[in-house]
């Protein structure tokens, strides 16, 4: 899914209005007072000086968990030593429309000035999307083994990222068509993955997802995979959820362990290294943060965290809370429900299984790791999808080791 930067900023501006939320920008909490096993009040500090607010409950969504590291609660940084990479975002415009620039034909590139000695270079791969509107090219290359809770270390990843934005655009007018693309922009900071996480009453694991563990008191649903970016290699990996379903997210891996009016939302919240890097990304971070923020109310208004109640409340919000889990049937009717163009099934094993609806069947090495899969409309066997301008599959079931491989056109690896 591709946002709309502007857009969002506004819709965010009118929630925040319509709920009477208070809102702050541009202050930055700096310490957190606590009482006890309960934090009392945070400080924040902007061009007026200081400011002490006082609170029952405190919801910790500052993605480095700041306020949690700054009150004295228990955290940790990444996961014992492993710590999912940065990467600058960069948006590249004076691409034509009707210019076609793939993932693919990026790799490509990529490889070309490497082979040249074209540098600093780190990642060879990245979702290539267009944004609606200006139709600008936006791509996450530019890379860096930085450590977020260290101003300078920081620093020199952001300089570091803004010089490879600059070889990336080197790189993207060697694509024909793209000799005339110029850097909107970079950033604008530089995009931390992960960081310090809470250490929470119930830590949740990627055993969980993969033993589709159902959680008693789950308060938000999970769906994307393991996302990871290596810190060393630079390189991207994908392992999707079991059955491509969604899990349980439980209320308990937002509690703070020793502080008991603190709740965590978004990457802050504790998974271990796989479960963080599933649930990091954008629309469960909004479900985990509204989650934490109805525990935290509760909590204000009653005294209590009573699952039950949050459970209730969330429900009456429309939030989703019982994951449809995907049997084999389901898996066939989501292939044709999501593809109003055509689907396929693909299997990782050298022996074809079926072909459904006289769609033809590919053969892959292996799926693991969310491989991409696509073939032109040409190749397609379905008249319907000969007509179609682009790719013709989308989402598709391997029917050996049960893994989803996700939609080609769509995709979008952060
Ligand atoms: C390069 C990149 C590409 C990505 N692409 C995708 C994608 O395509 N789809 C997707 O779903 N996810 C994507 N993600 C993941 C996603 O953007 C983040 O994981 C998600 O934004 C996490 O949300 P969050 O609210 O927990 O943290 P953040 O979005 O980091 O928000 C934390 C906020 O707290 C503020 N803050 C921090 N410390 C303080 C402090 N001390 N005082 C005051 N304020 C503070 C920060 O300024 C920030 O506004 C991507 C991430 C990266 C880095």
């Amino acid at each position: 899914m591709v946002i709309d930067p502007e857009a969002t900023k506004r819709a965010l501006d009118e929630i925040c209005i319509e709920s009477g939320v208070d809102v702050a920008l541009h202050g930055f909490v700096g310490s957190a007072q606590r009482q006890d096993n309960r934090l009392a009040s945070v400080t924040f500090h902007d061009h007026g000086g200081a400011h002490t607010v006082h609170a029952r409950s405190f919801v910790d969504a500052s993605g480095d968990c700041d306020l949690a590291c700054f009150g004295g609660a228990s955290t940790r940084y990444g996961n014992h030593g492993d710590v999912n990479l940065g990467t600058l975002g960069t948006r590249f415009g004076g691409i034509a429309l009707d210019i076609q620039v793939s993932a693919d034909m990026l790799v490509q590139a990529v490889g070309a000035a490497r082979a040249r000695g074209l540098g600093p270079i780190t990642k060879d791969r990245s979702v290539v999307a267009r944004l609606p509107g200006s139709g600008d090219v936006v791509c996450y290359l530019a890379s860096a083994d930085y450590d977020p809770r260290d101003n300078a270390s920081l620093s020199r990843a952001e300089m570091l990222g803004r010089e490879q934005a600059w070889v990336y655009l080197e790189i993207l007018r060697s694509i024909p068509g793209c000799e005339r693309a110029y850097l909107v922009s970079s950033g604008p900071d530089f995009g931390t993955r992960e960081s310090r996480h809470i250490n929470s009453v119930r830590q949740l694991t990627w055993q969980d997802v993969t033993n589709q563990v159902s959680q008693p008191d789950t308060i938000a649903l999970g769906a994307w995979g393991v996302e990871w970016h290596d810190r060393n290699t630079f390189a991207s990996t994908m392992q999707l959820p079991p059955n491509g379903g969604a899990y349980d997210i439980p209320l308990r891996c937002l509690i703070s362990a020793d502080t008991a009016n603190l709740f965590a939302a978004g990457r802050t919240a504790d998974g271990d290294k796989q479960a963080g890097a599933s649930m990091r990304v954008m629309g469960t971070a909004f479900a985990t943060g509204q989650a934490a923020g109805v525990a935290a109310a509760n909590l204000a208004d009653s005294g209590v965290v009573d699952p039950a109640d949050i459970r209730k409340t969330l429900t009456a919000q429309g939030a989703l809370l019982e994951p449809q889990r995907a049997t084999r049937t389901d898996r066939h009717r989501l292939t044709a429900i999501n593809n109003d163009v055509a689907c396929m099934i693909v299997t990782c094993s050298e022996r074809p299984r079926r072909i459904e609806r006289g769609l033809r069947e590919i053969r892959i090495a292996d799926c693991s790791g969310g491989v991409e899969v696509g073939i032109t409309t040409s190749d397609c066997a379905n008249p319907e999808a000969q007509s179609a301008a682009e790719y013709c599959i989308e989402v598709v079931g391997c029917l050996t080791c049960s893994q989803y491989v996700r939609p080609r056109r769509p995709l979008m690896i952060s």
